[in-house]
């Protein structure tokens, strides 16, 4: 994969078969005119050329070029868990006890080296922004010196309450992250701390991500008190005497702790019924899906058309190679397809790219506008690209493809 750094000095026309803007529909024959690190205009390439006259050009001939992706959730610290834990799961609780007993016996070196690989194959599969959520921070300095953006949420796991959220220093250095802290779940953080970590977030304008209606197990914890969830809080020590089952859903436990809004991040939310769908169209709360994650521990695909038919933002994530075999946006997308076919595929690619973007709260990325920056994958896709955009598109998600550029501020 060749890589393009734009210098601000340099005024680009860069040319293509197919570019997709994301918010617009595809442009056949088309032309992005770049200056200072911006789209100026983009159109068809004789529309575009006529202005450009002085612009340096780049014909990217038979490809498709569109904006890098986003993968709104993963833990690259748990990269060195990836083919550990056997697969498929049928049971979530035998898998997320494998997590931790697996986690215990990483050094500190393993989970930096297979975290830095990850990041390595981030970029290789052409992500540009990532939400990353780690309990250690390891992590931290190897995103700060790479060439993402994105979010490092700090995730506190603790049911019997007692954590002192200090304030996080950022270094001036890593103005590409933004770093906060997460909640794990509902089940695995008490409700006063969740609150703490909302209210820690809303002062300083920051996302609250929680992982939310993961599994029945979870259903069943906070409906009834009971279950392997509460067995193993009790044999991990944290369990919390005070706790009095809220006997409600995940997402309505969450709404009435006044924690869902336009600035909080739902990570899975496969289990939901009717009211709670209600709850998350009016709080504006946003979604990310991790499909193949979902398939790996067996809790079932989240119903991702009623989320669309809802008008609710869905972004995808990819989770941690504790679940996935690949931290691969194309994967998820082609998983997605495989599922939804009925779904068209821009729908999708919105999701990956400007949707994930937006939640993560990254301005003017995401889409091909003028005023947009310049972040875009030029990608080849090994059958004859066609005239028709609908299987183009499919052609992107499906077919074998291979990321020929990166063109990156
Ligand atoms: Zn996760």
């Amino acid at each position: 994969m060749g890589e393009i750094k734009l210098q601000s000095y340099h005024h680009y026309i860069i040319r293509a078969k197919w570019i997709l803007p994301i918010l617009a529909p595809p442009i056949i024959d088309g032309a992005i005119e770049i200056k200072g690190k911006k789209i100026v205009s983009i159109g068809k390439f004789k529309e575009v050329f006529k202005k450009t006259a002085f612009a340096k050009p780049i014909n990217f001939e038979e490809s498709i070029i569109l904006p890098s992706l986003v993968n709104v959730h993963t833990h690259l610290e748990l990269s060195a868990l990836r083919y550990k834990i056997v697969l498929p799961s049928d049971n979530f609780i035998s898998w997320v006890k494998n997590v931790i007993n697996l986690k215990k016996e990483l050094t500190v070196s393993e989970i930096r080296e297979a975290a830095r690989a990850s990041l390595y194959n981030l970029w290789k599969e052409g992500v540009g922004i990532i939400g990353d959520v780690g309990n250690t921070a390891i992590t931290l300095p190897l995103l700060c010196n790479s060439p993402f953006y994105g979010y490092f949420f700090n995730e506190v796991l603790s049911f019997r309450g007692g954590y002192n959220l200090k304030e996080i220093k950022i270094d001036t250095e890593s103005l590409n992250f933004k770093i906060t802290y997460s909640a794990h779940a509902p089940y695995s953080v008490s409700p006063l701390l969740l609150q703490a970590i909302k209210a820690y977030n809303k002062k300083r304008k920051k996302l609250f991500c929680i992982h939310c209606a993961e599994s029945l197990e979870e259903v069943e914890f906070l409906k009834t008190g009971k279950g392997q969830l509460l067995s193993l809080l009790k044999e991990k020590g944290q369990w919390n005497e005070d706790f009095i089952p809220p006997k409600l859903s995940p997402v309505k436990y969450l709404y009435k702790l006044k924690l869902l809004d336009k600035d909080t991040l739902l990570i899975h939310v496969v289990y939901i019924d009717e009211e709670d769908l209600e709850i998350l169209k009016k709080t504006g709360v946003k979604i990310c899906i991790c499909p193949k994650s979902n398939l790996f521990t067996g809790v079932g695909l989240p119903e991702i058309k009623r989320f669309i038919f809802a008008g609710l933002d869905i972004c995808i994530g990819t989770d941690s190679l504790a679940s996935n075999d690949q931290l691969s946006i194309w994967e998820e997308l082609r998983t997605l397809y495989i599922h939804y076919p009925d779904i068209s595929p821009d729908i999708f690619l919105k999701m990956a790219t400007f949707n994930g973007a937006k939640v993560l709260g990254f301005e003017k990325m995401g889409a091909l506008l003028p005023g947009y920056y310049a972040h875009m994958l030029v990608v080849e896709i090994k059958d004859y690209l066609t005239d028709n955009p609908k299987e183009t598109l499919l052609n992107l998600i499906n077919a074998e493809k291979e990321i020929k550029y990166r063109l990156y501020v």
